[in-house]
């Protein structure tokens, strides 16, 4: 059966995915290209160019080969996975793999990045990877704006002055950041909450696996987010949209929103929303999400 993705407007764009701790998670941005983890890679994800994989869980990179393949099968071009540096080498050997299982090779271009390290989406727009704490090659990425902006100092001048000025080679503009988006992925709480393309970003996307209280080991166990840690994260973030993924099947979703109620203030419950916010497809056995 299909993975029965989401697709919602949160603030000015449209999110579609579908995330539950330990069984598939993956989330995409199609106004702007790009996808975050491939879950099981759902026809929805196939269009889009650039797929960023947060860590090696397989309910987060299990759709990497398969979202290849279909874009090959449809003729669209190659696409391109960004992915921790060490995990690049697994990535292609895993491709190969599959290449001498389906008798022919999927195209696709790896890019492996640490922290830090930025991918040009298109003009002015960069991904950005950033280390979160969730296991030895996690990362978040961010999606970054560039917008250049004209001195105050050279408000006054004409058209021809300032083409006069940039032939003498000096700067008029001024580089500004708007970040878009950040996507956490899998994670504990840490200092990339504090990373000011993480706090301020349009849109923040971020786990909260467990809710209920007897529940805070396995989220320490996992490096997951419990609820009672939004209490010290909220305070540092300036996002007006906050979107929570990654949400345990062992807590129902409309208990997760009633316990979540009582652990933010007022404030963040109008900027706070689920992915899914609903319930999901029932299944027999609930996973393991405690390392996944
Ligand atoms: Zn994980």
């Amino acid at each position: 059966m299909p993975t029965p993705v989401i697709e919602k407007t949160v603030g000015d764009l449209t999110v579609v995915g579908y995330s539950l701790a330990g069984e598939e998670t993956t989330v995409a941005l199609p106004e702007l290209n790009v996808c975050f983890d491939a879950g099981r890679a759902p026809r929805e994800i196939i269009p889009i160019d650039t797929l960023c994989v947060t860590h090696g869980h397989m309910d987060h990179a299990a759709g990497i080969p398969y979202y290849l393949s279909q874009r090959s099968f449809i003729g669209t071009a190659p696409g391109t996975v960004v992915i921790h540096r060490q995990l690049v080498p697994h990535v292609e050997t895993l491709m190969a793999c599959w290449g001498r299982i389906e008798g022919h090779a999927s195209p696709g271009r790896i890019i492996g990045v640490t922290d830090g390290d930025e991918t040009p989406l298109r003009r002015n727009v960069v991904l950005r990877a950033f280390t979160v704490r969730h296991g030895a090659y996690a990362l978040g990425f961010s999606v970054i704006e560039r917008r250049h902006k004209l001195k105050s100092e050279y408000a006054d001048r004409s058209g021809p002055q300032l083409v006069e000025l940039k032939k003498q080679g000096i700067a008029i503009e001024n580089t500004v950041e708007v970040p878009l988006v950040a996507y956490v992925g899998d994670t504990a709480d840490g200092p990339h909450f504090d990373l000011d393309h993480v706090r301020n970003a349009r849109l923040l996307i971020m786990e909260c696996t467990f809710f209920d209280s007897d529940h805070v080991v396995r989220a320490r166990a996992g490096k997951h987010i419990h609820v009672r840690d939004l209490r010290g994260i909220l305070p540092r973030l300036r996002n007006p949209h906050i979107l929570l993924t990654h949400v345990t099947r062992r807590t129902d979703i409309r208990a997760a929103k009633r316990i979540l109620q009582n652990h933010v203030e007022p404030v963040d419950h109008e900027r706070i929303t689920f992915l899914m916010d609903r319930p999901p497809r029932k299944r027999d056995r609930t996973p393991g999400e405690n390392g996944a």
